[in-house]
């Protein structure tokens, strides 16, 4: 998979400076400037030291099956400015580039707190995801619109409507069970699953369109034989 990070410090130099310090024990395989340069540290066949513990669809140790992108960004504790344009064209060019040499699935394009939901929140909810995803980068929908209607599931709440949700984001690859309990793992990966790919308002609640895009991921995951198989569906229901 590619896994991609903000480097949440003020200077990038200084982020970069850590990231090769022997010892720091952090390392990622590429680096990106605010201007859009690029410096690799590790060789993409290397392990390099970036997700720390963390789980995505069955697999516990994210650092043996990803690159890591470092992107130069602040961060939420410093003002969390947004990504400029030029950096985000390079990072997607880069993507377009590890994807195609390393056959890594759309679905497999990932935030840091996809996979460490509780941990991290990092590259946030204003990276912009769809500009990667118009470029042929990542997995992304447009999220179901937010109504003042529907049901609504919050911390607390528990019953089989939560299973059901929990399900869900666990087929996606979050770490979650089906425990059935809104508890603050759950409200951490919806959070998590907000920034991502409902980023308009990142609250850890599951509301009808956080669910409904939710859902419109998972049909669509698949690229287009899976589409091609909804599209069957649609129509054996509408038959006669
Ligand atoms: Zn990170």
């Amino acid at each position: 998979m590619i896994l991609l990070h903000y480097t949440g410090m003020p200077k990038a130099d200084a982020a970069l400076e850590l990231l090769r310090a022997q010892g720091s024990e952090v390392s990622a395989h590429y680096f990106v400037f605010e201007d859009g340069r690029i410096i690799q540290m590790v060789r993409e066949s290397n392990r390099a030291w970036h997700a720390g513990r963390a789980y995505w669809a069955g697999e516990a140790d994210i650092n043996s099956c990803s690159i890591g992108i470092e992107i130069a960004n602040p961060g939420h504790d410093h003002g969390y400015p947004d990504f400029p344009k030029r950096q985000i064209a390079a990072v997607t060019t880069l993507c377009r580039s590890i994807q195609t040499r390393n056959t890594i699935p759309s679905v497999r394009v990932l935030a840091h707190s996809d996979v460490a939901p509780s941990r991290k929140m990092d590259p946030g909810e204003k990276f912009p995801w769809r500009t990667l995803h118009d470029s042929g980068v990542g997995h992304w929908v447009k999220p179901s619109p937010i109504m003042n209607f529907g049901q609504t599931l919050s911390p607390g709440d528990r019953g089989d409507p939560v299973a059901a949700m929990q399900r869900s984001l666990r087929e996606y690859g979050y770490g979650i069970e089906a425990s059935g309990e809104y508890d603050t793992t759950t409200r951490d990966v919806v959070a998590a699953f907000q920034r991502h790919f409902r980023p308009e308002r990142v609250d850890g609640i599951a509301d009808p369109s956080t669910r409904g895009t939710l859902q419109e991921l998972l049909a669509t995951r698949g690229g287009p034989r899976n589409i091609a198989a909804r599209a069957r569906t649609a129509t054996l229901l509408v038959a006669p």
